[in-house]
């Protein structure tokens, strides 16, 4: 399952949902939809989902 990392929603098959602007850190896990924790780090900023931990970036 997917989810929209800018507005959470299921994708149920679908490609692409909203279009992340470039930069932007992800909203929502693409895994699970839940609402990540986003720190800013010196190099950019990284996401940490409650339940995956922290996402790859992309
Ligand atoms: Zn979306
Ligand atoms: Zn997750």
């Amino acid at each position: 399952m997917t989810f929209c990392v800018v507005c959470g929603t299921d994708l149920a098959g679908r490609e692409v949902c909203c279009e992340q602007p470039a930069y932007d850190p992800a909203r929502y896990c693409p895994k699970c939809g839940r609402w990540l924790v986003v720190r800013i780090a010196p190099t950019g900023h990284v996401e940490h989902c409650p339940e995956h931990g922290r996402l790859e970036p992309s």
